[in-house]
């Protein structure tokens, strides 16, 4: 079998699954994290690891030290203005929340409007249909094009002067479509909207420059580019860090508590609030030296690969409908076996010991745009070989036969 140069990265590839070599085609729903991530969370807690922001003993100033130095490498790594433009949060649902509720919410008055994308990712867009709810204000949708992408005419054509506020993915999660957020960013200033960019799906493909965007708020997840879970981070222009209201109140976050009323800090540290998530930070950081090490270039090329040589395979199946083929950029491939339910196809990969996703893959309102109430979604990742994609098209033979088993 080909050699995985990355087996010795990635100690999970070592596994087995339903008794066969375990393949992962599921990184758009989280990435496998490699061991220089898990080793220096490890050496957090076996080392240094208490609170931070609060100790005066030397391994308190320590893990404070590695915590706030990854403040400084988020900063670099998507080079933001200052280090207090990256505020740590659970993930990228929670830095949209804080968005939505703390810095949109406050402001919106009834007839305002809201524009995002039917090819939202649930969590930016159920946060929008809330407040828009809650203040009288209006949900309006960009239109998509045949890729899934939201084109800069596109997001002009549903904006005027109502509209406060444009949140849109930078990469979808179902196509995997790439939207051109500079372009995007400026519609939204020319109306004087703001703009959220969702970047969770993009900030493992690809370079992200925040200021060459301009965009006034980014989020993105650890767990998708190769940290842990429970991290992610919400980078705002400072001038709407200073203007947005705290979302949860508590330690950490105060400046001077008082009986009857209290101060907070100032941007980022009044967003964070009790303890943090120390070792994920930690780990963030460890994960954004591992994507520079191998180099976005690389991850790139190796991904178009694969999927080229997938999506060759997969054209010389009658039975199978994908619904990004032309995305060859992308790493996922959405697609359906005709008359195969994905839940049935999706026990069929599994008992081969290949990980797919199937089902609405948190994103019902693409699945409606495409008339479908599920799809099977492979996602690559730099670690996956050609050997997972010979797996995979084998899973997916096996997968189209049962269709006839059930019909002879
Ligand atoms: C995964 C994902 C999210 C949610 O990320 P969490 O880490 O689950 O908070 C949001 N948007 C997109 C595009 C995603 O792919």
């Amino acid at each position: 079998m080909e050699h995985n140069e990355f087996i010795n990265d990635f100690p999970i590839l070592n596994e087995e699954m339903n008794g066969h070599r375990f393949v992962y085609l599921d990184s758009a729903a989280t990435s496998l994290t490699p061991e220089c991530v898990l080793e220096k969370m490890n050496e957090y807690y076996r080392h240094y690891g208490v609170n931070v922001h609060r100790g005066v003993y030397a391994f308190g100033a320590k893990a404070d030290a590695e915590f706030e130095a990854v403040r400084d490498q988020v900063q670099c790594f998507i080079h933001a203005g200052s280090r207090e433009e990256i505020v740590f949060t659970r993930g990228t649902t929670t830095a949209i929340n804080q968005v939505a509720f703390g810095y949109v919410l406050p402001k919106l008055q009834p007839g305002d409007e809201i524009v995002t994308s039917m090819s939202e990712h649930h969590a930016n867009f159920v946060p929008w249909q809330v407040i828009a709810q809650r203040s009288g204000a209006t949900l309006r949708f960009a239109p998509l094009d045949q890729s899934g992408a939201v084109t800069a005419e596109a997001l002009r054509s549903v904006m005027s002067e109502k509209t406060r506020f444009v949140a849109l993915n930078h990469m979808s999660n179902v196509m995997s479509a790439l939207n051109d957020v500079q372009a995007l960013s400026q519609v939204a200033h020319e109306f004087g909207a703001e703009i959220l960019i969702d970047g969770a799906q993009a900030i493992p493909h690809l370079r992200v420059d925040v200021q060459a965007i301009d965009c006034d708020f980014y989020a993105f997840s650890g767990h998708k580019m190769f940290g842990p879970t429970g991290v992610g981070v919400l980078y705002g222009k400072l001038i709407c860090l200073q203007a947005m209201e705290p979302f949860e109140y508590g330690g950490a976050m105060i400046d001077q508590v008082c009986q009857v009323s209290t101060t907070y800090k100032d941007a980022p540290y009044r967003f964070e609030t009790g303890t943090p998530m120390i070792a994920e930070v930690i780990g963030l950081g460890a994960a954004i030296r591992y994507v520079e090490s191998l180099g976005y270039e690389y991850i790139q090329t190796r991904i178009e690969m694969l999927r080229a040589y997938a999506m060759e395979q997969l054209a010389q199946m009658p039975h199978v409908h994908v619904y990004n083929p032309h995305n060859y950029e992308s790493a996922t491939i959405a697609f359906n076996i005709v008359d195969v339910h994905s839940h049935d196809a999706v026990t069929v990969y599994d008992l081969e010991g290949v990980a797919i996703r199937a089902g609405h893959l948190c994103a019902q309102p693409m699945l409606s745009e495409l008339e479908q109430g599920s799809l099977l979604r492979m996602s690559l990742q730099v670690y996956n070989t050609k050997a997972d994609i010979d797996r995979f098209i084998a899973a997916t033979k096996k997968a189209s036969d049962f269709l006839d088993v059930l019909f002879l």
